[in-house]
């Protein structure tokens, strides 16, 4: 029967408020359970201390705290981490913590596969299996950040995962408000980013919302012909109709939108295609993170050399473009966000490779990197700049 209790971690505190109303509960009963399961990491009602013995069992009798199962773990020598996650349904996710960079970083899935069909992405060659629900977005960040002690700290979070979060638009918007509140992780929307190849009319959704994430859109090629090749979903919504809506989407004073450029060999590195990209980003404010191809068997791309990459930057940092190339990490354990693909349930053989989240400055104008204000206390407020 358990399939029938209500979860209560994918609920926002107000929803779980509610829930608790139905089994005429007061409301101050949610606010300290919704503090034990995302402050705390707590997964079983028994554990919730300062609540009734009798109140405790009558909530294990009508909910559940949906928590995805902690497979595997694997540390890189750089000491990046790869987390194996189970969810209820046996499908894994592959979820990753990247220390240092300079914040400590989480990345995580938005969708089992992913729909979009990039060309040189291992996601891809999925497809979609199924969208995560908003429980289960936010249950890796609450899973990475207890099992890293990391609850009741400063972290950012990545959503370059599995998946195209623009696709799975609401589950991972109730996954940011459910992250982002006080009681729980606290995790500001400004220490979020949300990476997505641009569906528009989720992106224009996206730019009226109340609290925003950081945006990185996934350009990878300067002109139409090319990014249709890349990008299937280009066909859809063009270069022009991806650049005009970031130009409208409100960015805040001090941010920009990053422009995420996979680098393949022959494809999209030339001299001609940086030159392209600058006229391209006129008028926006933005800042490029290249990310020089992680190769993979199955996937019919080169990553250029370093010379070329450097070569391609010069031209974006000399034309006043802040630009950085993303540096593998944890390559020893094939730790990859965006480069993750499972199979029944299992890792592929073919699952690849080094995570590309540290970004280093390629040339002068790299942008200027946050800095980890630690929390005092594990229950205090959240104080954020
Ligand atoms: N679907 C979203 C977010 C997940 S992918 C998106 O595409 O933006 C996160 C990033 O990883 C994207 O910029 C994607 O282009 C990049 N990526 C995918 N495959 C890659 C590979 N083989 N090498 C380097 N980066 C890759
Ligand atoms: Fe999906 Fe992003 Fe991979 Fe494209 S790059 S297939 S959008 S996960």
């Amino acid at each position: 029967m358990e399939h029938q209790l209500v979860d209560l971690a994918a609920l926002e505190s107000h929803e779980l408020e509610e829930a608790l109303e139905h089994l005429g509960v007061a409301p101050f009963h949610g606010r300290q359970i919704f503090a034990w399961i995302h402050a705390r990491g707590v997964t079983r009602f028994d554990e919730m201390t300062d609540i009734s013995r009798a109140l405790r069992t009558r909530l294990a009798g009508a909910f559940t705290i949906g928590t995805p199962a902690l497979d595997d773990t694997q540390t890189s020598a750089d000491g990046t981490a790869k987390f194996l996650l189970r969810l209820d349904d046996g499908r894994q996710i592959a979820s990753v913590y990247i220390p240092d960079t300079p914040a400590q970083t989480f990345c995580i899935s938005t969708q089992v596969g992913c729909a979009m069909g990039c060309a040189f992405c291992l996601t891809g060659k999925m497809g979609l299996v199924r969208n995560l629900t908003a429980g289960e977005i936010a249950g890796q960040a609450r899973v990475l950040a207890h099992q890293t002690g990391l609850a009741g700290t400063a972290f950012n979070i990545v959503l370059m995962g599995m998946g195209e979060p623009l696709h799975n638009y609401d589950a991972t918007m109730k996954a940011l408000r459910i992250l982002a509140d006080p009681r729980g992780l606290g995790v500001h929307p400004k220490r979020v980013t949300l990476s997505t190849v641009g569906v528009l009319p989720a992106l224009e959704r996206l730019a009226s919302e109340p609290v925003m994430p950081n945006l990185a859109i996934s350009l990878h090629a300067t002109t139409d012909a090319t990014r249709t090749a890349l990008v299937p979903l280009n066909k859809r919504y063009d270069l022009v109709a991806l650049l005009d809506a970031c130009r409208r989407f409100p960015v805040s004073r001090r941010a920009r939108i990053t422009f995420e450029y996979v680098l393949l060999a022959g494809v999209n590195d030339s001299i001609e295609d940086a030159r392209r990209l600058v006229r391209l980003l006129d008028g926006i404010r933005g800042k490029v993170n290249l990310l020089p191809l992680n190769e993979a068997p199955g996937i019919a791309f080169k990553r250029p050399d370093d010379a070329r990459v450097n070569a391609f930057a010069r031209v974006l940092a000399e034309r006043g473009i802040p630009v950085s190339v993303r540096k593998s990490r944890g390559r020893d354990i094939r730790a990859a966000c965006g480069q993750l693909i499972v199979e029944g349930g299992r890792e592929s053989a073919g699952q690849v490779l080094a995570a590309r989240l540290e970004t280093t400055p390629a040339v002068a104008s790299a942008a200027a990197a946050p800095t980890v204000a630690p929390r005092p206390a594990r229950s205090a407020p959240h104080r954020r700049r």
